[in-house]
């Protein structure tokens, strides 16, 4: 039976000094640093990246521990029965009370290009069913760009916007929107050949609200008016809520 390789001290060292270093430097900048982090968070922001090694959220964003939450998965998807991402929108939303979600792609993403191809790489085929489903969606536009930089390009950011239309579609953005000040949605695409970031104002077209008619739910006040007038024998059950 094969075991486990023996972890190497070394493997470690510069991660833990560098560690060490940080810690220096943020106290020395700060003698309270930790001690108030250590009191709570409340972030304004939920960073939903991708799992990229070259799109780190905090570096990108200029954020320092404490100011965003974050969910990264492979080619930043917003899947609706991906209990991982729902977890940490309610949390977020609801608990944290977060100001502004965004969604943010990458130029370059090696799971938006796996997508557009038609090879198969394993399991991770069914996650990037996800980006297909976006290609079906804009088929017309896909397919129009001759070149496939650019094709990928587009792919990029029209998967954000659909994630973007994702999250409006879970219960707990629809729930927030019933709410005063639900948090503001944004769909951003970074560029990693020269650092910087797009606003793709997903938020300001239509995009967003193009679909609430089938997505939006009904008005609380009126959910629980007829609930209430269930309640009292006015509406029969079964009734049309
Ligand atoms: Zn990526």
């Amino acid at each position: 039976m094969k075991s486990f390789p023996d972890a190497d001290a070394s493997s470690l060292d510069e991660i833990l000094s560098n560690n060490r270093k940080w810690v220096e430097e943020k106290k020395a900048a700060d003698p309270e640093f930790f001690h108030n982090l250590s009191k709570g968070q409340k972030p304004r922001y939920l960073f939903i990246g991708c799992s990229d090694s070259r799109v780190p959220a905090s570096a990108i964003t200029g954020t320092g521990p404490g100011e965003m939450f974050v969910h990264r998965n492979i080619a930043n998807l917003v899947v609706h029965s991906d209990l991982n991402l729902l977890s940490v929108l309610q949390y977020a939303v609801e608990v944290l009370g977060v100001k502004d979600i965004m969604v943010v792609g990458h130029y370059g993403c090696g799971g938006v290009a796996a997508a557009a191809s038609n090879k198969q790489f394993g399991l991770i085929d069914n996650w990037l069913t996800n980006i297909k489903d976006v290609v079906r969606l804009h088929e017309t536009e896909f397919t129009g760009i001759a070149d496939k930089d650019q094709q990928l390009r587009r792919l990029v950011e029209l998967n954000v916007i659909e994630q973007v239309r994702n999250l409006t579609k879970t219960n707990v953005i629809q729930s927030a929107l019933q709410r005063p000040n639900p948090p503001r949605l944004h769909g951003l695409v970074y560029d990693i050949n020269d650092g910087l970031l797009h606003n793709l104002n997903v938020e300001t077209s239509a995009a967003i609200n193009e679909f609430q008619h089938i997505y939006g739910i009904e008005d609380v006040k009126h959910a629980e008016q007829v609930a209430e007038q269930a309640q009292q024998g006015k509406v029969s059950q079964g009734a049309d809520l």
